[in-house]
């Protein structure tokens, strides 16, 4: 029988009988509790029917786990070295497909189309932490169909997904993912979860799609150019903030009288602007 691999008795084994190296560079932390996994799977509403897309399986602790729920897993990892024993520790799952690719390298729009009749699939992912903002703002621009994105991030990472203005993790990843899904955090992590042990907390998010976005916006591309106008430079204040965008070349006066317009105080913040503000900005600029 395959072992089942939440846990470090497992863990060690499959490493050392593949004598098998950790590579800083691909972030390899793997899970090594059950009660995580668990929990992953369950936020994540994973049924008979779905299709999901796992990012770096690792040696496929948590695609076991999908396996059993799920309808098919295909699972992308980098890490040539992984393929041989993901072979050996999913073989008795007869709905597992592996590659070895870079997940930035993948057209996921395709596979979708081809494996889920191009229906909204789910992905699941414990991420390496340097690619993380990366990979879910491409699943989110790109013509993608998401149902939801569950994923394992740096827990600072996931606050900031989470919050609104008036802290200090508001920020562009805030918009971003708010525009796009209704984040919820699922559970934090602490580093004895994993092996070996990150230096960093971390925390389980999920991000469900809305069907509609929460806002009305004519150039969704104007908006998001504007929001990171304003938080290129924090301490300025929004006029400023436009004013000094290489992205944006309205004048000062179109950048004062367009603030106003939007019933903005003259001095505001971009920090202190809700997405609903953002949206209100940008309709106002595409207007002129
Ligand atoms: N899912 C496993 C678990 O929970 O134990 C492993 C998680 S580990 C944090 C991240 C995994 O992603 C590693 O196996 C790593 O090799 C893989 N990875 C890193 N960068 C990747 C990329 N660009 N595309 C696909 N996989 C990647």
């Amino acid at each position: 029988a395959v072992p089942y691999l939440g846990n470090s008795k497992n863990t060690i084994e499959v490493l050392q009988k593949y004598d098998f190296v950790f590579q800083k560079k691909f972030g390899q932390n793997f899970l090594i509790d059950s009660h995580v996994l668990d929990k992953i799977v369950s936020a994540a509403g994973i049924t008979k029917d779905d299709f999901v897309l796992e990012i770096g399986p690792g040696i496929g602790t948590m695609t076991q786990y999908l396996a059993a729920s799920a309808r098919k897993v295909f699972a992308v990892e980098i890490d040539k070295a992984l393929i041989p024993i993901l072979e050996d520790t999913l073989k008795e799952f007869d709905n597992v497909q592996v590659i070895n690719q870079d997940i930035l390298k993948v057209d996921i729009k395709k596979l979708a189309e081809e494996h889920n009749d191009g229906k909204p699939i789910k992905v699941v992912a414990n991420l390496p932490y340097y690619i993380t903002t990366p990979i879910i703002m491409g699943l989110f621009e790109s013509q993608v169909p998401i149902d939801s994105i569950t994923v394992m991030v740096q827990k600072e990472v996931a606050d900031r997904m989470k919050v609104g203005p008036g802290t200090k993790d508001y920020g562009a990843l805030s918009l971003a993912v708010q525009y796009y899904a209704e984040p919820y955090i699922v559970a934090n992590v602490p580093p004895n979860c994993f092996m070996p042990r990150p230096k960093v907390g971390s925390a389980v998010i999920r991000l469900t799609r809305h069907e509609k976005p929460p806002v009305e916006v004519a150039d969704e591309k104007l908006m998001f150019r504007l929001i990171r106008a304003s938080f290129n430079q924090r301490r300025k204040t929004l006029a400023n903030g436009l004013n000094n965008s290489p992205e944006l070349s309205y004048s000062k006066e179109e950048i004062q009288q367009t603030i106003e317009k939007c019933g903005f105080k003259a001095g505001i913040r971009g920090e202190a602007l809700t997405l609903e503000d953002f949206a209100k900005l940008a309709n106002a600029f595409s207007e002129k």
